[in-house]
């Protein structure tokens, strides 16, 4: 006798219903495409463990004629293809009449359903290879579908499923996915007994988008792309520019309104978001394309859920394009927000080959600043820019100083968000820029009006240190053994404490990068200390002049200057959220 054995026949088809339904969730896909193929725009999904126990699918569709119910349950029985040229959707859309047949072999499987002009609605169930008798029910337009025991003939598989918990989790998050594409249809669950949630039909995605992510903290993160040409059109949520990282942002592509893993797209949108989001951070979205049929290919695997572009380059410039395009319009019609304490660098944030022609670029963020500042408390909004900054590209800045706290921090609105600024730190910073920048008020020297002698310890480093301060401004003599006259000090300095840069200047060693420690020192002692008040145009005057500086967030010794608070961490709590 030889060593091959051909299978039973119901051994074969349970093998091959395991490979369409894979778990719980594999019903629920399979009876929810059921339900939107029947033109349904209620869909109620209910789960018992995870759906090992029990799932439910209740629709308000087209119901299935009496006739056709014992078909129902053979394999490649299906009401979708009527001829052989129709055979292109079994490519397309996956219509092989396979799943309901595949469901039965390996579970128990009721069906009550009714079609409009019915005057009951007809139940029959499969279960073990029987098929019962079909019963008359009181009539409820639509199909209901209920799924019991899966997997009892397949013990192996059954073992094989993860906690009731890790199966609804991915039944909720697949429901929720299929929601957004299909924002007409009103979508329930409801997991072991309670309403998951309750989507009730609207008329545009946006409507959806805020009933599936309304809740979450990065909703407000999100605006809208929208984009097409002859052939390919593309809709869809995308983080704005310049957020910090989130960790659990969607990424999701629908293609043709089904979801699906499709590698070009998400290579054309991070390609898109390069420059505009901190290195390392991924841009969440999701995206709607919409394509003919005929230009893609959809791979025959049980779920569907892999496609190819057969144009896949063009697919990508289209992708990219409409996105990049989208995203500059977003970047020069809103001030970018101000997110980036992690970024050193602010021309890292500006797309640097999009500056080329560079004055038309300026120009029109000074445009769009104008208009900002219009709609931003018209009174109060104070935008500086002297003409070395605009030509660097940066932002002109709309804020609003709403005070000062202990005499120390400058309270300020920007973006949305509450500032504390700590004033000496702010003001460090500014100076520090300045003096590197060897603007007037830092070389040009003046004599004060009494003599400055200060006693310090003259050492041997004195001569090259005095030297060195000469560059920026002071001259510096010995006045007799143990003290030195300053004759002339740098503008910069009026009004700071020269007494402290001295005593630390002479008599602490600066080893390293001395040049820059000069600087940092005379940037430290001359600015506007805490504990000082300050008027209201000494205030703005002093925001807007952070904010032109290279880096707002950090002072010269790498101390933070400002403190953010978001509404959202505001809401958090006052447990407004
Ligand atoms: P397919 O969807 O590929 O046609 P299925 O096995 O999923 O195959 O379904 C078989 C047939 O059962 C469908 O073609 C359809 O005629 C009918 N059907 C299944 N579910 C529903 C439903 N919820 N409402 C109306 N008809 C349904
Ligand atoms: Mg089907």
């Amino acid at each position: 006798m030889g060593k091959i054995l051909v299978l039973p026949p119901e051994i074969a088809r349970k093998i091959a219903a395991g490979e369409v339904v894979e778990k719980p969730l594999s019903v629920v896909k399979e009876l929810v495409e059921n339900s939107l193929d029947a033109k349904a725009d209620f869909i109620e999904v209910e789960i018992v463990e995870g759906g090992k126990k029990k799932i439910v699918v209740k629709d308000n569709g087209e119901g299935i004629l009496r006739e056709d119910l014992p078909l129902i349950f053979k394999r490649h029985s299906t009401s979708k293809i009527k001829n052989v040229e129709d055979l292109e959707n079994i490519l397309t859309f996956g219509f092989r009449g396979e799943a309901l047949s595949s469901i039965a072999e390996i579970s128990k499987i009721t069906i009550i359903t009714a079609t409009e002009t019915d005057d009951t609605s007809s139940k029959i169930s499969f279960f073990s290879g029987e098929i019962s008798e079909i019963e008359s029910e009181a009539y409820r337009k639509g199909t209901t579908v209920i799924v019991e025991d899966l997997f009892y003939n397949l013990p192996a598989r059954k073992n094989f499923l993860r906690t009731a918990q890790t199966e609804a989790l991915s039944i909720r998050k697949f429901l929720k996915d299929f929601s957004l594409a299909n924002e007409s249809v009103s979508i329930r669950l409801i997991s072991e007994g309670k309403e998951s949630f309750f989507y009730e039909s609207v008329k545009s995605k946006k409507e959806r988008f805020y009933q599936v992510y309304g809740g979450e903290s990065y909703y407000e993160h999100f605006f809208e792309i929208e984009g097409w040409n002859g052939e390919y059109g593309l809709f869809g949520f995308f983080v704005k520019p310049g957020l910090k990282e989130y960790k659990k942002m969607p990424q999701l592509i629908f293609v043709n309104n089904r979801l699906v893993k499709e590698k070009v797209t998400i290579q054309a949108i991070y390609q898109a978001y390069d420059t505009y989001l901190q290195k390392g951070v991924k841009p969440g979205f999701i995206v709607f394309v919409d394509m003919p049929p005929s230009e893609l290919e959809v791979n025959i695997h049980p779920t569907k859920a892999e496609v190819k572009f057969k144009h896949s380059s063009d697919m990508f410039k289209f992708i990219r394009n409409v996105v990049r395009n989208n995203l500059e319009n977003y970047y020069l019609e809103n001030e970018i927000p101000s997110d980036y304490d992690k970024v050193s660098d602010y021309s890292t944030m500006i797309p640097q080959n999009e500056v080329k022609g560079g004055s038309s670029f300026v120009r029109e963020r000074e445009d769009s600043s104008t208009r900002q500042k219009e709609l931003f408390h018209r009174d109060y909004a104070y935008t500086g820019g002297s003409p070395s900054f605009q030509e660097r590209g940066e932002m002109l800045v709309d804020f609003r100083v709403i005070g000062q706290f202990l005499d120390s921090y400058i309270i300020v609105e920007k973006d949305k968000k509450l500032l504390i600024v700590d004033q000496h730190n702010a003001d460090e910073r500014v100076r520090y820029e300045r003096l590197l920048e060897k603007k007037e008020e830092s070389v040009k020297s003046v004599a004060p009006i009494f003599p400055l002698i200060f006693e310090i310890n003259i050492d041997e480093s004195f001569e090259e240190k005095a030297e060195r301060l000469k560059k920026h401004g002071w001259e510096i003599e010995i006045w007799g053994e143990k003290s030195i006259h300053v004759k002339k000090y740098p503008a910069i300095m009026q009004g700071g404490d020269i007494r402290a840069f001295i005593f630390e200047y002479f008599e602490k060693g600066y080893e390293e990068n001395p040049e820059d420690s000069v600087l940092k020192l005379m940037a430290c002692k001359s600015a506007i200390k805490v504990n000082h008040r300050l008027n209201y145009e000494e205030m703005v005057k002093l925001v807007s002049d952070l904010f032109k500086t290279k880096n707002p967030y950090l002072c010269p010794h790498s101390r933070p200057i400002i403190v953010e608070i978001t509404e959202d961490f505001i809401k958090r709590e006052l447990k407004r959220k």
